[in-house]
Order: structure tokens, then sequence, then C-alpha cells
């Protein structure tokens, strides 16, 4: 992995291209690692969401960091994350840090468990639901390069159509 300078990391916003990549799997569990984590924890504070994709940051690996509570000591950190058990569906609105303005309702599992490595590389395993389940899903499509603008219903469509294109104009423009 070779990230940008910690320090010129921001969240990048839709349609830069790195969100519609898939990301590749850590395989060094190092200092560097440990670094982003912390680094993409106090941009996800900052911009006050409840999960961040390390794509989001304009670095293509699978990693994601989460808080579904926003306390102190509910911070998760995804390595190599990946889904064991998906079940149950409901339909929610969803937002995205990397793509502010618009909302999405998606039909997601409401009980997941998830395989993950931590910053050591130690395999584990955890359940959740409802919305900690959700957050994971969503965090885990920006793995694979998938966004919430990809799963659009045509209402959603013309409900965003003025943010979208706002954002691609914000993007052509160098912003
Ligand atoms: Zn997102």
């Amino acid at each position: 992995m070779n990230p940008p300078s910690l320090d010129k990391l921001r969240i990048l916003h839709y349609p830069s291209p790195i969100l519609s990549r898939a990301a590749e799997p850590v395989e060094d569990f190092d200092d560097t690692l440990r670094a982003l984590a912390t680094r993409m924890l106090a941009l996800m504070r900052e911009a006050k969401g409840v999960g961040l994709a390390a794509p989001q940051v304009g670095v293509g690996i699978r990693l994601f960091v989460c808080n579904p509570t926003g306390e102190e000591g509910g911070d998760m950190v995804c390595v190599n994350p990946r889904f064991t058990e998906l079940t149950g569906t409901a339909e929610e609105e969803e937002g995205c840090l990397s793509i502010p303005g618009v909302t999405v309702s998606i039909r997601r599992a409401t009980s997941a468990v998830l395989e993950r490595r931590d910053l050591e590389g130690h395999v584990m395993t955890q359940r959740a639901t409802d919305l900690v389940a959700r957050i994971w899903q969503h965090e885990a499509d920006h793995l694979d390069g998938r966004l919430i603008i990809d799963q659009m219903s045509t209402a959603d469509e013309i409900a965003n159509r003025r943010a979208i294109k706002q954002l691609r104009e914000q993007y052509q423009a160098g912003k």
C-alpha cells in the first residue's frame, strides 16, 4: 500500500473514479495501515458520519471504519471484510459522505454476520442487526465500487437529479 500523505487525505466526492473501482485486499498489517485507520476515523468523526471506506479517501484497499453510535469506544476497523450470513430485508433511506445532498432508499439485509481482520491481522467474526448491519453493508459495497446511486429507483433518480448534476459539475471544475 502506498497511500498519499495522511495529512492530505480527504473525503472524495462522486464521481471520483476510485469510488467505482473494486479495492484490493490488505496484505500488510503494519504501522501504515494503523495510521490510515486512525486518520479515517478522525475524518469520519469530523464529517459526522457513521462509516467511511478507504476508497472514499482515495486508497484502494479493503478497509472500512465505522462507529454506529458516535460514542467514544464505539470505533470499529474492518479489514478484508466478508459476509458469511445475510438474512432478512428492509428498505431504508441512506446517505453517503461521498455523495452529499443525496439520499437513496436501499433494500438490505437486516441481520449480518461479518468476518473481518483487525489491525493486527486477527480474524474476528461478529453478528449485527438493523443499523449496524446496514452500515457494514453500505461500507462493504464501497470496497466493491458500488455506490447508493447505482441502486436508485426512478423516484430517487428524479429526486436526486439536481444534486448529482451539481456534484458532476463540481468534479469537472476540479473542486
Ligand atoms: Zn458511502
